[in-house]
């Protein structure tokens, strides 16, 4: 029987288009390891098996949620889905793992493949259709736990095909990172938002994607045709001839959009009326600086160190780090770096610390960032240490992320003396520190923005973070998704005045949000004063473009007029009146 064509929608979280034979990743086959528990570490085992049935449960209610915003026909899926939460709470296979684990002393995915295998085997002694289809959802079930607790160690995509694209329930920040872009041509998700790190690392990785697709994965098998539509949000899955045809046209033109852009490389960033303004890079992984360099960028305004601390078990010591870190500066040739320290917490998590940060009611608003860094000083100072020792090989500059309090950052630069002191006993003589400045990202950092600027030698603006914390929507929960509006008036005010503040005191203020990159928000970004933008080097050519478009003049009455709206919508019809004929 022919397939039909079937267009499903998401939200769009990364451009382009992507065509190619599905991937799907199941929650399944994943090699376990058996090893046995000394009796002293018994309960943290049964502990550790207790975490990822929390976890797991969270994870369906998630899918259920998101099920039940369905049209009809999703029932079965509710059902199936219940099912699943019902194994996991005193059920037999709970307690026989448990069971095991006790008396048998080995690991929990260990634990759990037995118990599968025993569940399994007495579904079928009984011969019945139905119990046989339990003893599937058992093994779901099962696999779901083991994944959970091998997430460490697993690479999702290791068998993925050249040129496919991987349709999947959820794509952590850490799965993200382990994705080739030679060898996945797009993807989309059930879960996610446009904000979320995975959409941010798309993004960087040119990977068209698309999340919030709900029924993604019915009716799909692997190698199935399948369209990613990055721009409107939509997949196709067994497109016809005619849509094929279509976005094979649609791919061409953006590959020739993007080698005229290539072209801007060398051509400088100053507006027609002479304003330089400095477009620098965001960085997720360390593959991203060649893009970077290729893109034209004058440094790299953000590196997100997260990347050193994920899909690994253990954490990368000072040596490591500066490693890293010199191998860079050096590849920056002169180019300043920007290194913010540990960002994980929140959504972005790191294996080795699960213990420290995983656990919040709230993660978004917990132990995080900065917080985290200053209660475990050792993790901060060995990061700070590694920063000391590379900005001797270059311009870098040490970026705090969600600072909140003048207290926070007067004592990091407490930290950092005190570790220069430390490294000159060493023998590592530090010629001077470098630039110390704060992420603005958190309301309170912005409102005392005059009061921060005395302790920080320059601002970064996030404005990703900003905006969730001042509208209150999680970034990366694709139901709010829509309420998610980085040009909200109140998170332009904050913007404002934190450019303002920064201008008053005479220190430089970037801004390195996902809004740098969008084109249409450039004139009102110079017009509030920013002369820094960082962004997925992937945008920086558009950008540049305009702004060789632009008059400062220009972009000073255009922020003017929109900092005076306070209807989101009207905000919305200004940016879309662009300044810069478009096309040119
Ligand atoms: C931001 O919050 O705007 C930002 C740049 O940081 P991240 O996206 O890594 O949280
Ligand atoms: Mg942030």
């Amino acid at each position: 029987m022919k397939n039909e064509e079937r267009k499903l929608t998401g939200i769009g979280v990364a451009p382009g288009i992507a065509i190619g034979p599905a991937f799907i990743i199941e929650q399944s086959g994943l090699p376990v390891p058996e090893y046995e528990v000394p009796e002293k570490q018994l309960d943290k085992e049964l502990k550790r098996f207790e975490g990822a049935v929390i976890k797991v449960q969270r994870h369906i209610s998630q899918l259920r949620q998101k099920a039940e915003s369905l049209p009809a026909g999703a029932e079965d899926m509710l059902l199936l889905l219940d099912a699943y939460k019902g194994m996991l709470s005193g059920s037999r296979l709970v307690r026989g793992v448990e069971d095991i684990i006790q008396k048998q002393r080995i690991n929990a995915e260990a634990a759990i493949q037995k118990q599968i295998a025993a569940l399994k085997a007495s579904f079928a002694a009984m011969d019945d259709a139905y119990l046989a289809a339990r003893a599937e959802d058992v093994g779901e079930v099962g696999n779901r736990l083991i994944r959970s607790l091998l997430q460490q160690n697993y690479n999702p995509f290791a068998e993925a095909p050249e040129g496919c694209v991987i349709l999947a329930e959820e794509i952590t920040p850490a799965d993200a990172a382990l994705m080739n872009p030679e060898r996945v041509a797009g993807f989309a998700t059930v879960l996610g938002g446009a904000e979320g790190h995975a959409a941010i690392m798309a993004r960087a990785l040119g990977i068209p994607a698309i999340s919030g697709v709900a029924t993604l994965t019915h009716g799909v098998k692997p190698g199935d045709m399948v369209i990613i539509d990055g721009r409107q949000g939509e997949i196709t899955i067994h497109p016809e001839a005619a849509t094929l045809h279509y976005y094979k046209q649609e791919l061409t033109k953006k590959r020739q959009e993007d080698k005229r852009l290539k072209g801007l490389r060398d051509v400088p960033a100053i507006t027609a009326d002479g304003t330089a303004i400095s477009l620098q890079a965001n960085m997720e992984l360390p593959r991203d600086v060649d893009t970077a360099l290729e893109s034209g960028a004058k440094g790299i305004g953000l590196l997100r160190t997260e990347f050193m601390f994920m899909n690994r078990p253990d954490l990368p010591d000072e040596d490591e780090q500066y490693d890293v870190l010199r191998k860079l500066v050096h590849k920056l040739d002169g180019r300043p770096l920007t290194v913010r320290t540990l960002d994980v917490g929140g959504e972005k998590l790191a294996t080795a610390l699960g213990d420290t940060v995983g656990e919040s009611v709230n993660p978004a608003l917990g132990l995080r960032a900065i917080r985290l860094g200053l209660k475990q000083p050792k993790l901060l100072d060995a990061q700070l240490a590694a920063i000391l020792r590379a900005s001797m090989h270059g311009p870098v500059r040490i970026l705090i992320p969600m600072v909140s309090s003048v207290g926070q950052m007067k004592q990091v630069r407490a930290r950092l003396l005190q570790i220069e002191r430390r490294l000159h006993k060493r023998g590592i003589r530090i010629k001077g520190l470098p630039p110390v400045g704060a992420m603005i990202e958190i309301p309170s950092a912005a409102l005392i923005a005059d009061a921060l600027a005395k302790v920080c030698d320059f601002f970064s603006i996030g404005s990703n973070d900003l905006t969730q914390y001042t509208l209150a929507i999680d970034r990366g929960d694709e139901r709010v998704a829509d309420l998610y509006d980085p040009f909200h008036p109140a998170v332009l005010r904050l913007i404002q005045f934190t450019a303002a503040a920064g201008w008053r005191a005479n220190i430089p203020v970037a801004l390195c949000g996902e809004i740098a990159g969008d084109r249409r928000a450039t004139g009102l970004l110079l017009g509030l004063g920013l002369r820094e933008l960082s962004m997925s080097p992937l945008r920086l050519p558009a950008v540049k473009h305009e702004i060789t478009q632009l008059t400062l003049a220009r972009a000073l009455d255009f922020a003017e007029k929109l900092m005076n709206q306070t209807d989101e919508k009207e905000i919305r019809a200004l940016l879309a009146s662009s300044l810069v004929p478009r096309g040119k």
